[in-house]
């Protein structure tokens, strides 16, 4: 929950693990989450009275099994090295990778690219503002929303470390890793 919590909100897992109760829980992650994620997981549910398979956070995979940057249209751009500089700049305007104005999508596991929002009419990236990482937990509260990743100052990847050590989300977190060490070396490059 957002800091400084004032409600004492708490996840439905939270509650149920204080009142020791034992019951599968699937978050479907985001600010707000994607419809069609909610949609989907209650038509799978009633359909073949199953429930999907989950990430280590408890994600149906089929919408948080890839991140916004595997499947962003941007992405040709990263790989040319072409980012916008500032929102108003001639990259921005040409529609380059906006990974240099704080885009979280190379950490971000969520379906925006892909199922998009308002029956698929665009998300953020495609209106020109960098991903927030809204689907990551925490994200409310790591700041250097304009920052790059590469300037470590996103509490994302460095609480994906932490869960690393501890064997959580090693996978995860080795590709957010390697993300962050090949974005810099791009920018390094341009
Ligand atoms: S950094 Fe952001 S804008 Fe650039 S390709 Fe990745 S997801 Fe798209």
């Amino acid at each position: 929950m957002a800091r400084p919590n004032p409600t004492g909100a708490a996840s439905v897992q939270d509650v149920l693990n204080e009142a020791g109760i034992q019951k599968p829980v699937i978050n479907i992650s985001g600010c707000p989450p994607i419809p069609t994620a909610i949609t989907g997981v209650l038509a799978q549910y009633l359909t073949f009275g199953e429930l999907p398979e989950l990430d280590h956070l408890g994600r149906p995979k089929a919408f948080f099994g890839q991140n916004i940057h595997d499947r962003c249209y941007r992405r040709p751009f990263y790989e040319r090295g072409q980012f916008a500089e500032s929102f108003d700049d001639e990259g921005a305007k040409k529609g380059w990778c906006l990974y240099k104005l704080g885009c979280k999508g190379p950490v971000t596991y969520n379906a925006c690219a892909t199922i998009k929002w308002n029956n698929g009419a665009g998300f953020p990236i495609e209106g020109g503002h960098g991903c927030l990482g809204c689907a990551e937990p925490g994200f409310w509260d790591w700041g250097g929303f304009y920052k790059p990743l590469s300037q470590g100052e996103w509490g994302g990847w460095k609480t994906l470390g932490i869960a690393a050590a501890a064997g959580a989300a090693l996978g995860v977190a080795s590709v957010a890793a390697s993300r962050v060490k090949q974005a810099r070396a791009r920018e390094e490059k341009s």
